[in-house]
């Protein structure tokens, strides 16, 4: 095999694996490197897909225990924790395969090692097992080594007691109590799996609300229904310390009013956010500039400081999306090969996979209240939406925000049933610049749960139908 490639891409994500693809597609010859035993990075080995498989299992688990509610008698529900972690593991393993079938089908090369650059041009890839290295030679190389959870000062995850989001991904019990440290959407994904599985679970936050940086008026909505659901939040408080006693912890929490507590549980789940991982890149040394937050710093078109090397995914700025490192591994590919490949930041859409789900897209109120900009706003209920009511899951709303003058959609937040897949008709609406007259205007099936978003249009210019 020849060692010499037009592109290598440094990680196996899904900012990473979509470049490769991407760039033979274009007729680019490409490597991609990746440390770990499987391709599909944090995404599909301990990210969106383990918890996704985890939320619809331990969701189905949870409505069989309540079908009698609805007539269905199914007598004694039980929970097989081992056959639902394999269920998991067997959709993990499918989908990383399918990501080195694509490689394969796409003449993408797959080096298993550390990569590390050497020069502007030469990357080492380190075999962990055979301890071997080889030297690979590259004309461009783009580096999407993701990122990785952040713990709390001196607190180290053994991932049985004091875990991250990847030890809450495999527990082989089910915790009595759980305390999660963090009220972003992985802590609260991973709170609703094991909630549902029977453990009491609380939440600590350090802010006054949950899941920062969404419109409030959502996240309002979004913890009512959790405390509901019997998840327990400790807002305003911090956690200071936390011991680990082998089989269990105690976590010392001081609260707003300054009173300390200690509160002991099974697990505790670390969930306070994650940084890039730059590490064994040698970047310094060849005079790749890292931003004061860790990320790698690029300029418009993906590139380092030098120049052939360029950094996408969760390593640069932005949401820590997998959907928005694949629409930077193809803008990359694109500019690599010479085309104007362009990634839209306004329309990046973001959805917690909780029930109900929870979506937004553009700005939220808050934003547009910072901006200065003035704005209408439209709101629909589930409640009044008759397909949600059918099937008895009519939480939540749909609220749209347009521009006041010109009507164009600037923002839409759903809290309630499939949210996440309701929010992609926004995404093709704003990404063709559309107004909330548009959306409106546009005939949606009946009994839909899209009809919300049409409805919460037509009350922008308050003549809503059905509410
Ligand atoms: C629990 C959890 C749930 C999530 N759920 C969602 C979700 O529902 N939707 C969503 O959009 N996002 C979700 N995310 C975030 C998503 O996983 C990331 O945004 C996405 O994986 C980023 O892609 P990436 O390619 O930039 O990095 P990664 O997926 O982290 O991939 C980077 C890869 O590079 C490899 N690597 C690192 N250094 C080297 C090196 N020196 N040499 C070779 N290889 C290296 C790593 O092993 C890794 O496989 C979730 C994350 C977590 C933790």
């Amino acid at each position: 095999m020849s060692n010499k490639f037009q592109a290598v891409v440094i990680g196996g994500g899904p900012a990473g694996y979509v470049c490769s693809i991407r760039l033979s597609q274009l007729g680019i010859k490409t490597a991609c490197i990746e440390s770990r035993d499987t391709l599909g990075g944090t995404c599909l080995n301990i990210g969106c897909i383990p918890s996704k498989s985890l939320l619809h299992l331990s969701e189905n688990f949870f409505n069989a225990k309540n079908l009698s509610n609805l007539g269905i008698e199914t007598g004694d529900i039980k929970l097989n924790l081992d056959k639902m972690m394999k269920n998991k593991n067997k959709a993990v393993t499918i989908l990383t395969k399918g990501v080195e079938f694509l490689f394969k089908k796409n003449k993408v090369t797959y080096f298993k090692g550390v990569g590390s650059l050497k020069s502007s041009n030469k990357i080492s890839i380190h075999d962990k097992q055979t301890k071997k290295e080889t030297i690979i030679e590259a004309g461009k190389i783009v580096i999407c080594t993701g990122s990785e959870p952040i713990s709390l000062p001196k607190i180290n995850f053994d991932e049985k007691i004091i875990v991250s989001s990847t030890g809450a991904l495999s527990l082989n019990s089910v915790p009595k109590k759980m305390l999660i440290v963090g009220g972003g959407y992985i802590g609260l994904e991973m709170g609703t799996v094991w909630s549902r599985l029977g453990s009491e679970v609380h939440v600590v936050e350090f802010l006054d609300h949950i899941t920062p940086g969404m419109d409030r008026e959502i996240s309002k909505e979004f913890m009512k229904i959790l405390e509901k659901q019997g998840i327990k939040f400790h807002l305003e408080s911090k956690v200071e310390k936390i011991k680990n006693n082998n089989n269990s912890a105690t976590v010392s929490i001081l609260n707003k009013e300054g009173k300390k507590s200690d509160f002991k549980c099974d697990v505790v789940l670390v969930s306070v956010g994650r940084k890039p991982n730059t590490k064994n890149l040698n970047l310094e040394k060849i005079g790749i500039k890292i931003n004061k937050n860790m990320t790698i710093k690029i300029n418009k078109n993906f590139q380092t400081d030098v120049k052939n090397i360029y950094a996408i995914g969760d390593v640069i700025e932005g949401p820590m999306l997998a959907h928005k490192a694949e629409e930077e591994g193809i803008a990359v590919a694109e500019l690599i090969a010479g085309q104007s490949g362009h990634v839209n930041y306004d329309v990046i859409p973001g959805v917690i996979y909780t029930s109900p789900e929870v979506a937004s897209i553009g700005k939220t109120e808050e934003q547009l209240k910072k901006d200065n900009k003035k704005y209408k706003i439209g709101k629909f209920p589930f409640m009044a939406n008759s397909r949600a009511k059918a099937i008895n899951e009519a939480e939540g709303f749909v609220k749209m925000l347009s521009d006041q003058e010109t009507d164009k959609v600037l923002g839409v937040h759903i809290i309630g049933p499939h949210a996440g897949e309701m929010i992609a008709e926004v995404a093709v609406a704003m990404e063709f610049g559309a107004s909330s007259e548009d959306i409106a205007r546009t005939c949606h099936a009946h009994p839909t749960f899209s009809e919300a978003i049409k409805e919460a249009a037509l009350s922008v210019d308050k003549r809503a139908i059905h509410s």
